[in-house]
């Protein structure tokens, strides 16, 4: 029995057996072709590719008229950008040369140009490039698939439900996976922000990506656990593993039963502090589940993601379109925009024709926008149209310097101008604030505070940042947490700065979501927590079992602590003393 730790990117716990997708090692068989041949091996060559984009096209209608509403729309737009590749004549002219030049078959040139082109993507050494890298292993597939003559993919012949593991799935694969065949999936690569985590969140499957080893760990057949809401996968489990994980996967069922008879129930602790719990999203679709958890609206809204599910720039249109139906989910309750933080390892690295050497340390978020002022200001005419359909406020992330916050208003005001100018309506006086995620803004947070309308703490970042632990790195996985003592020092000035300052401070990173936080969180002084939407239930049963001195004390006795070990294993003992049937068993830490 192996135990192997992951990324929990989809929720469940499945216990199956383990179907093993090898890599794009499908056989190429070598031939060389006499110079009569070439026409015609040309012609097999362009008609598979041809093919390939039937069967995307096909794949894609299925997929949006499949999937959720909108996940199946972002979903089907990673095919279009695939299409669009399979038609790139820089790709196709080489692979012709090839046939024409070196004589060999088109399955030699087709294998060799695709891994060519991925070959470079991942010498390039990021995240975005080795998920192109991964989208042309899947194309390669397909078209070699096509002149092998295999009509169907192994995939799609599955006889018995079995859980994928891989060492990564591309979002093709993971988006032509039978639901009642697939029972779940772990990779070895991926990250919670990869295109297959997206589908496999879409297509409702408990998965695990970033484990590193599963796939060579695993062998095809052998029985397997993965759990999705811990990010564990337990490779060939003994009869009392399989046992208690059985008990695990009932008794987590009825829990999960137990907390949604919470939802309409209020966020309020037992000597009556209202805590506001509201959603993370990523998509206008995701207001509904954050109501359907029973929460109070969107406190971070990450609309970047309008420009990773699409390979052209989203116009003025599309982000309206998209806030505007984000407003009308939400029927009144609040809604957080963020505007886009775009860099780093979203986006801009993909298009750079010289991706930053240290791109988190580079031209990301806010700092992307004041150099791309005409993306910034699309989003932010779109943004003020839609204010009048509901009650939204806008944040802009990642702010480092007071220089950056004046700027990113004058634009705003700048853009409010031209809309009076242009007789456009718009709410005047939507409330303007600042992702507070890099300690020089932490630090300043009384300077921050005296030029902005509120506050939302980005932990996810201003761990990374305070520690110097690069949050989406496996290897240092170990130094990056919350419970630091000088993270949390840092917040406790923000929110000291706040309170001075008579302006709302909220959280909205991932430990805003995590049980084992919540009490410190309350302690510390919030009343707004913004986090994922499936995690609402379970923090407002913590919230409804305790009461806010409990939680002051707690506070206190944190704050004497000179580690995050110390800290973690207190807060652990302190949340297993509330619920120790229920809660205490899930701690995400
Ligand atoms: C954060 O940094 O804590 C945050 C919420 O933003 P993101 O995770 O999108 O960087
Ligand atoms: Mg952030």
């Amino acid at each position: 029995m192996e135990l192997i730790r992951g990324i929990a990117v989809a929720p469940g716990i499945v216990i199956g057996r383990a179907f093993l997708l090898g890599e794009s090692e499908q056989h190429v068989p070598h031939r060389t072709i006499a110079p009569t041949e070439v026409t015609s091996e040309i012609a097999r060559l362009d008609a598979a590719v041809a093919a390939v984009i039937d069967d995307l096209r096909g794949l894609k209608e299925r997929t949006e008229r499949q999937l959720a509403d909108g996940v199946g729309t972002e979903a089907a737009k990673i095919f279009e950008f695939h299409i669009g590749l399979l038609k790139d004549r820089t790709l196709l002219v080489p692979m012709r040369k090839r046939v024409e030049t070196k004589l060999v078959n088109a399955e030699v040139a087709v294998a060799e140009e695709f891994q060519k082109l991925a070959q470079q993507f991942r010498s390039m050494g990021n995240e975005v490039f080795r998920q192109k890298a991964s989208d042309v292993i899947d194309l390669d597939r397909r078209v070699l698939a096509k002149l092998i003559g295999e009509t169907e993919s192994r995939l799609s012949n599955l006889r018995e439900p079995v859980i994928l593991v891989a060492h990564e799935l591309t979002p093709g694969q993971t988006a032509s996976m039978d639901r009642k065949k697939v029972l779940g999936c772990a990779t070895d690569l991926g990250g919670r922000t990869s295109h297959t985590s997206i589908v496999a969140r879409a297509i409702d499957i408990p998965a695990v990506v970033g484990c590193q080893r599963v796939s060579k760990v695993v062998e095809d057949g052998d029985t397997i656990i993965v759990d999705g809401d811990t990010g564990i996968v337990v490779v060939r489990p003994d009869e009392r593993t399989i046992e208690q994980y059985r008990l695990q996967q009932e008794k987590f069922s009825e829990f999960r039963a137990s907390l949604r008879a919470l939802r309409d129930l209020p966020a309020t602790t037992t000597d009556g502090t209202h805590i506001r719990l509201m959603g993370n999203i990523e998509f206008p679709h995701e207001a509904e589940s954050v109501l359907a958890n029973g929460g109070d609206g969107v406190g971070l809204y990450r609309t970047e993601f309008l420009f990773l599910m699409s390979d052209r720039e989203p116009s003025e249109e599309d982000h309206y379109n998209a806030y505007v139906k984000t407003i009308e989910l939400l029927g009144g309750k609040p809604l957080t925009i963020r505007t886009l933080d775009l860099g780093a390892d979203k986006y801009t690295q993909q298009r750079a024709a010289e991706p930053e050497r240290n791109p988190f340390l580079g031209l990301r978020s806010i700092r992307y926008c004041l150099q791309n002022k005409s993306i910034f200001k699309t989003q932010l005419r779109a943004i003020m149209r839609a204010s009048v359909h509901g009650p939204v406020k806008v944040m802009f992330p990642l702010v480092s310097t007071m220089m950056e916050l004046r700027e990113a208003k004058l634009i705003l005001r700048d853009v409010c101008e031209e809309l009076d100018e242009e007789g456009v309506k718009y709410r005047a006086d939507v409330p303007i604030g600042i992702m507070v995620e890099v300690p020089s803004a932490a630090l300043m947070a009384r300077t921050f505070a005296t030029e902005s309308q509120f506050f939302s703490i980005g932990t996810n970042d201003l761990i990374q940042y305070t520690l110097a632990v690069d949050r989406g790195n496996e290897k240092v996985a170990h130094l990056y947490t919350g419970a630091h003592p000088a993270v949390l020092q840092l917040v406790k000035g923000v929110l000291r700065a706040g309170r001075r300052a008579r302006i709302d401070v909220s959280i909205c990173g991932e430990i805003a979501g995590e049980a084992l936080y919540t009490m410190l969180l309350i302690g510390l002084g919030f009343r707004t927590l913004s986090l994922v939407p499936s995690q609402i239930p379970l923090i407002k049963r913590i919230v409804r079992s305790v009461d806010v001195p409990q939680c002051e004390r707690l506070a206190r006795k944190v704050g004497s602590f000179d580690s995050e070990r110390q800290v973690v294993t207190y807060l652990r003992d302190e949340l297993r003393k509330i619920d120790p049937a229920n809660v205490g068993s899930w701690l995400a830490e």
